[in-house]
């Protein structure tokens, strides 16, 4: 089952949050309109803390939930190698379970 949510990356304004290409580029996750398709069921995303940008800091989408701040979980069940908190010890996203925090 999809679903549209508001847009993480640009908090649903369709425009580029940091306005790297233009300053009139659109938001290059929802394309613009300010929403983005996601399937249920819906876990926010660890490793941005749900805000769709790259917590490394560089100006670009979250590479776990590609900038919608959500992943798609169908468990509850906790990676243990990160404790489910996406992260491996280097910052980058865990390698088991790639960031979402949770093995489906
Ligand atoms: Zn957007
Ligand atoms: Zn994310
Ligand atoms: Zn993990």
């Amino acid at each position: 089952m999809t679903k549209m949510i508001k847009c993480a990356f640009c908090s649903g304004t369709g425009m580029d949050p940091f306005e790297l290409l233009s300053p009139v580029s659109h938001c290059l996750v929802c394309d613009g309109t300010g929403q983005v398709e996601v399937k249920e069921p819906l876990k926010k995303c660890v490793f941005c803390s749900g805000s769709g940008k790259n917590p490394l800091g560089s100006r670009v989408t979250c590479i776990v939930c590609g900038g919608k701040g959500m992943n798609h979980c169908e468990c509850n069940t906790k990676c243990l190698q990160c404790k489910g908190t996406g992260k491996s010890s280097d910052r980058l996203p865990c390698t088991r379970c790639g960031g979402k925090g949770c093995i489906c």
